[in-house]
């Protein structure tokens, strides 16, 4: 059957692979899926046409091969269905891609290569962004897949193709060539990934560089003597006229290429058609280098050449994503746990990440043989010994049967394994507490039996906490509040149920001004985990005032009663000390005023007789003066919230006056920051914002969903109609529905009212109403409109359910859902 017998417009139609993908337009706006049945190995496409069709799905290309008798019956009753059969519905998605792709004219840069496709891809498209409309791979789709996938989105508006290809047999390559149909090729390199589907190095470089059959430039480095020599040998038979690009920093090529570290990063210095080219890179691993090195020539060959230009954008690459989580383990351990990448690059990033956490504790790397990274050992193991040096490691663990072999060249303590087992029987990770511990190993060192030493795999909820969209969120109120302004952030209740310990961390890492928490005990706490910033106590009482000592924190003094117990609690303490001569310097204080909430803090009428008590004791340093709003993320209260400022201004003038010195002066929460950024004064006290919800709803977009809490489906069962679920009773089906049992109950925060289908649940991509009561630890779901299977993940909140939008289902606001999320949930922390 060829392509014209389909009557399929690739323009027209958007290909759906996945069952489970949320059906939508796709960028190139075509508005019908076609949905590709595909059989894979654990998978079969086929099985869920029916429920396809139910979600408006009419056009199904389906394997001759999987038409049961069955099969044909069912899809015979599905009326207005168009049913394409064919051989391959893999093979026909790439011939449809393939001729799709024949349609344009524009350059197409396909990537292929052991290491660094997806960071080249990445690359280019933030360098080039500025003067193209680029199509590219999502993440890392270059499979026999994941290729047609990334293709069939191009349309007229595009003016490059970035595409990367990766093959793990022979005889790949051939089929993902003809729906690239790169112009301008890119060989990264070559290394002994995936080698087992190949006989040889030699055969593996043979099938990858049919990606450039028909190519007009190659870019590859030279240094690769396989790829050199296949190149001419093979390549350049079936495509004598291709130009060819091989760069090289100490052989003889046609373009030289050298390095020069800098103090941050590295120069790079390229000779091509007659000009020198300089940028800095902020990297110095020979991995990055290798990669912006590519990306750098790929920029000339497709012209853009004006120097100053390129150095800017040089300047400003950044590390690709990669996905790193912070776990508690035993023994008071923090685990991260990095299984994502094996390459220097990688092993940066973490460094960096292990680095920024609690300063208290000891920073354990657990580190196995790298054998992605192209380098020598002798070039390796010393670059990652600088690396270890550089970035705060207490000990290493090195793990594998090359590392043990460079002992000498690392400065920190170190212990090696030979194997993982090894490892494990020596007992020395038992030994391990409070301990940072970067775990880091190539797959075949199976690295999980490590993690697992000290975290249990969590089978039930866990609260998801983006450490990245935290910066984010931090970033913008900083941006809006100008670099004049302080920042204090409020980590009160648990960091608004984030984990206090890991987000003040975080915060201490960006430097932010103050933190501030409600409670002494919470204060105490982030000392404990190594916070140094000063932290503010908003409910000081005098069971805590020794805590307050202890730890130095400074108390929020809102009204007489409270000044004169801290007062006589620290003239007890230090009997000796007078007023002429301080012995001691105490934790300064901060005067709160009520200025129209009535919640805590001193009225207007109270303020001379308060700066004569506080004249009469200057050894109380006062910090600050400051004040709360009633109504700032509503629009009607400006008016109040302006005679609140007002307030503020005129008592605090007051006490300065009386005083003699000026304390900070504060009133702005998140919502205020954005609605009365007038008013920020010297101190904005950040809360809800940073975790990801603008409560003043006049910027929403601009803060990214912080928290995802999920959990998993413990159970399935098919029920009859007229049966009920769930205690009372209350969940009566009035249809044959596929019930699922979550592990998640109001005990750990999904709130009770969200039950009898006032709360939806995401599965597979599809909304899914709750059934019955929500029980203490167990939630039941209608999962009739999805494929779900028993163990499956289930998102409660984050993205894509909003909190904010789930706070307005059962009539509270973010702040309670947010800080619902009882303890007992495991908190995740990552960065992409
Ligand atoms: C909690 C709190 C804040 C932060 O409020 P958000 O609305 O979460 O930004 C600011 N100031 C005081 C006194 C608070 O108690």
């Amino acid at each position: 059957m060829t392509i014209q017998d389909f009557g399929i417009n690739t323009s027209e139609v958007y290909p759906v692979t996945d069952s489970r993908q949320v059906l939508s337009p796709t960028q190139n706006g075509a508005a019908e899926p076609v949905f590709f049945a595909i059989q894979g190995e654990h998978h079969d496409g086929h099985r869920f046409i029916t429920e396809l069709y139910k979600k408006n799905v009419r056009q199904f290309v389906v394997e001759t091969a999987a038409l049961t008798p069955d099969l044909r019956h069912e899809l015979a009753q599905l009326p207005d269905a168009r049913i394409h059969e064919v051989g391959s519905s893999l093979k026909t998605l790439q011939e449809l891609a393939a001729e799709h792709r024949s349609r344009f004219t524009i350059p197409v840069v396909g990537i292929t290569g052991s290491n660094g496709k997806t960071i080249v891809k990445e690359w280019l498209a933030q360098v080039l962004s500025p003067d193209f409309r680029i199509q590219k791979s999502p993440k890392s789709y270059n499979s026999q897949l994941g290729v047609p996938l990334s293709v069939w989105p191009l349309n007229e508006n595009h003016t490059l193709g970035i595409f990367e290809a990766g093959i793990s047999k022979p005889a790949e390559m051939q089929a993902l060539q003809s729906i690239i149909n790169p112009t301008v090729g890119i060989f990264t390199n070559v290394g002994p990934a995936h080698d087992e589907g190949f006989r040889s190095q030699k055969q593996k470089v043979a099938e990858k560089l049919r990606l450039f059959r028909k190519a007009e430039t190659l870019i590859y480095r030279k240094s690769y003597s396989e790829i050199d020599e296949e190149i001419h040998l093979l390549l350049k038979a079936v495509n004598p006229t291709i130009r060819l690009i091989s760069w090289s920093t100490d052989q003889a090529a046609a373009v030289p290429v050298s390095y020069a570290l800098k103090p941050i990063g590295t120069q790079i210095s390229v000779q091509w058609e007659g000009r020198n080219y300089r940028v800095e890179v902020p990297f110095s691993d020979s991995a990055s280098l290798e990669n912006a090195t590519h990306v750098l020539l790929a920029t000339l060959v497709l012209g853009v050449t004006d120097a100053n230009l390129l150095r800017e954008r040089f300047a400003r690459l950044r590390p690709v994503s990669m996905r790193l989580e912070l776990k508690e383990g035993i023994h008071r351990n923090l685990l991260i746990d990095d299984t994502y990448n094996n390459d220097l690059a990688g092993l940066s990033i973490a460094l960096d990440f292990l680095n920024q956490q609690d300063a208290s504790r000891q920073k354990v790397l657990v580190l196995s043989d790298l054998l992605e990274t192209g380098m020598k050992p002798d070039e390796l193991y010393p670059a990652i010994a600088r690396m270890v040096a550089e970035k705060g490691v207490s000990q290493l663990v090195g793990v594998g049967p090359e590392m043990g072999g460079y002992q000498s060249v690392f400065t920190v303590p170190t212990r090696f394994y030979a194997t993982t087992n090894a490892l494990l029987q020596s007992g020395y990770l038992n030994e391990l507490t409070d301990s940072v511990i970067l775990v880091k190993g190539a797959r075949r060192f199976s690295f999980e039996s490590v993690v697992s030493r000290f975290v249990q795999k969590s089978h039930r909820t866990v609260l998801e906490i983006n450490l990245d969209a935290l910066t984010h969120n931090l970033n913008f109120y900083r941006n809006k509040v100008g670099s004049q302004t302080k920042i204090m952030v409020m980590v009160k209740a648990f960091a608004y149920g984030s984990g206090s310990a890991e987000v003040a961390s975080l915060l201490q890492y960006h430097r932010v001004d103050y933190l501030a928490v409600a409670y002494a005990d919470e204060g105490a706490g982030l000392r404990q985990n190594g916070i140094t910033l000063p932290i503010l106590v908003m409910n000081p009482a005098p069971e805590s005032f020794r805590q307050l000592l202890d730890y130095n924190l400074e108390p929020e003094i809102f009204s007489f009663r409270i000044l004169e117990e801290w007062r006589q609690f620290l003239k007890e303490e230090h009997p000796q000390q007078g007023a002429e001569k301080p012995v001691v310097k105490y934790p300064p204080i901060h005067i709160k005023l009520d200025t129209g909430m009535h919640r805590l803090g001193f009225l207007p009428g109270e303020i001379t007789a308060l700066g004569e008590v506080l004249t009469a004791n200057p050894d109380l340093r006062v910090a600050s003066v400051f004040s709360h709003l009633a109504g700032s993320d509503e629009a009607e209260h400006t008016a109040f919230s302006q005679e609140q400022y007002r307030q503020l201004i005129a008592g605090a003038t007051r006490l300065e006056q009386i005083l003699g010195y000026r304390p900070l002066r504060h009133l702005l929460n998140s919502a205020g920051i954005v609605r009365l950024p007038d008013f920020k004064l010297d101190m904005v006290r950040l809360g809800i914002g940073l975790y990801g919800v603008e409560v003043s709803k006049l910027e929403p977009q601009q803060v990214q969903a912080v928290g995802t809490l999920k959990t998993i489906i413990s159970q399935i069962k098919d029920l009859k109609a007229g049966e009920t679920v769930g205690y009372s009773r209350r969940g009566v089906l009035t249809r044959d529905a596929r019930i699922a049992t979550l592990a998640v109950g109001y005990a750990d925060g999904y709130d009770r009212r969200l039950g009898n289908g006032v709360g939806q649940v995401w599965v597979n991509g599809v909304l899914c109403p709750t059934v019955g009561s929500v029980c203490m630890d167990m939630t039941m779901i209608d999962v009739s409109e999805t494929q779900a299977q028993e163990g499956d993940e289930v998102i409660l909140f984050g993205q894509p359910i909003s909190i904010a939008d789930l706070a307005e289902r059962i009539g509270t606001i973010p702040y309670e859902i947010l800080t619902g999320v009882s303890e007992r949930v495991k908190r995740v922390f990552y960065r992409e």
